[in-house]
């Protein structure tokens, strides 16, 4: 089984994004972080995000609230962020506090400043198969992994293990773009491991910590694996138990370093498209 190391196809991108920022002619594009509260995952991505801004020659910013913070309070907070010219770039983590009206921050974001696809219209996009907004980034980096690595999508049977809108729904829009078959299961669906199998390309993406095992996989399949689930231990597994699919698998994307590393990596390349469309 071939291992589909993240890094290689970072690598890849941050050259794209290279290339975008030459044409801005000094100007440095710059991501704000919206965070609230202190939850270790969104810490972890905040950092893994300005780390890799960085990293690309660009800018990042935290934005960080108490996670007491008032919904009216945090709503023109947000709007200043959104409005301020300095920013070229937004990335909201969530979920938020139940008290936060997400709602009302997704319809308020600039679509132009949306750079992981929450606004309702760079979702119609996404479903229209409009390539002018921005989808969300873990999708997109689902499809980078293949495309970079030189798997054939088109005509492929396509599986995707969850239905979010963050990952599985968006997610079978961009493989149907790029003229997969797609089949999307959820906790109903029935006989989940003999639907796997029928996949040629089999995506993950449930957060249930090594769910998907060997009987999960087809002969040859190339499992993507988008799941982050951390232990008691603080020990980071994703959805697939790796160990278990090398007879079946063809190829595998490991946890860590396989998806997350490249989700960043798009993040990366929507700042420096969201400063180039400006
Ligand atoms: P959600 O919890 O929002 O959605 C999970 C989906 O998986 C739901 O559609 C759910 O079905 C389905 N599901 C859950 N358990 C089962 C099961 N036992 N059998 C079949 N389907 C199941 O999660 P997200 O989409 O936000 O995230 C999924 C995973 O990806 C998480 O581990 C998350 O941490 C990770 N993630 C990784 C990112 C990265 O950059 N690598 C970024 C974002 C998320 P139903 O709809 O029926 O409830």
């Amino acid at each position: 089984m071939i291992v589909l190391k993240g890094a290689e196809v970072s690598a890849k991108i941050k050259e794209e994004v290279q290339e975008l920022l030459g044409e801005l002619e000094g100007k440095t594009p710059k991501l704000a972080v919206v965070r609230v509260g202190e939850r270790p995952d969104d810490l972890s991505y905040e950092r893994g995000a300005i780390k890799k801004m960085e990293a690309f020659g660009m800018k990042a910013q935290s934005y960080a609230f108490a996670e007491t913070v008032d919904n009216q309070e945090f709503q023109s907070e947000f709007q200043k962020i959104n409005q301020d010219p300095e920013v070229t770039g937004i990335l909201l983590l969530r979920p938020l506090p139940r008290h936060i009206d997400e709602k009302a921050l997704e319809a308020a974001i600039d679509p132009a400043k949306d750079l992981d696809g929450i606004s309702p219209v760079n979702i119609a996009k996404v479903f229209a198969g409009d390539v002018s907004g921005f989808a969300p980034c873990t999708a997109e980096a689902v499809v980078e992994v293949l495309k970079a690595n030189g798997i054939p999508i088109a005509g492929k049977r396509a599986v995707i293990v969850g239905r979010s809108m963050v990952v599985g729904k968006p997610l079978a829009m961009l493989l149907m773009r790029e003229n997969a078959t797609v089949t999307v299961c959820h906790t109903k669906t029935v006989d989940l491991p003999g639907t796997c199998r029928g996949g040629e390309i089999l995506v993950a993406a449930a957060g249930r910590a090594r769910m998907v095992n060997g009987d999960y996989v087809g002969p040859g399949a190339v499992v993507i694996d988008v799941g982050i689930n951390v232990d008691a231990d603080g020990k980071l597994w994703g959805d697939v138990d790796f160990e278990s699919i090398g007879q079946n698998a063809s190829m595998a994307t490991p946890v860590p370093g396989g998806v997350g590393a490249v989700t960043t990596a798009v993040l990366a390349r929507h700042l420096a498209l969201a400063a180039h469309r400006s």
